[in-house]
């Protein structure tokens, strides 16, 4: 079963230029999601941080426009296919993550729930459960070392609320090799 695209609030975030590709637009165009439903969030500013005030703002958003039930996080790097529709199945999952190239990064997918930001739909009901912060980068006790992307402190946050996740197919990947994903 598809999820409604009418209940759904797609996040664009770019890095930090503004810019969305109409490729993108064309593709949430055609799967009916409605224009009011997509913003950009783009400017200045740590990606991580910006991604959860948007948490706070999505609550807040639904607390006027009810009808919302689900966030479709992207990245403006990252193009949606035909290839990605499977994304919009699996009603009955919190989490579901779409894979996309992450080079050279071999760890980024390893287990079959692993999923990053860059593609992925979250019930919004999820974010309910959790305390904020809901993303941030983890590291070792030098503090030299990434140990787990904003995705992967996500992903053990929701398990512990008992979170069903899931991934699906794929997306296309254009630049950005800079962003370190392990999880
Ligand atoms: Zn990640």
């Amino acid at each position: 079963m598809q999820i409604d695209p009418s209940q759904v609030l797609v996040i664009i975030t770019t890095h930090p230029n503004n810019t969305v590709d109409y490729s993108v637009l064309h593709y949430l165009d055609s799967k009916n999601v409605p224009r009011k439903n997509i913003t950009v969030a783009g400017g200045k500013g740590s990606i991580v941080e910006k991604r959860n005030t948007l948490v706070k703002d999505i609550l807040s958003k639904q607390d006027n426009r009810p009808e919302l039930s689900w966030v479709l996080f992207l990245d403006e790097d990252v193009t949606p296919t035909e290839l990605t529709n499977p994304i919009w199945d699996s009603v009955d999952f919190d989490i579901v993550g779409c894979e996309y190239d992450l080079p050279p990064e071999k760890k980024a997918w390893v287990y079959p729930d692993t999923f990053h930001m860059g593609c992925v739909r979250v019930r919004i009901e999820l974010f309910r459960k959790l305390k904020l912060p809901v993303f941030m980068f983890e590291y070792n006790e030098e503090g030299t070392r990434i140990t787990s992307c904003e995705c992967g402190y996500f992903k053990r946050k929701a398990l512990e609320v008992g979170a069903s996740i899931t991934r699906r197919e794929y997306a296309e990947h254009t630049a950005g090799k800079t962003w370190v994903h392990t999880a």
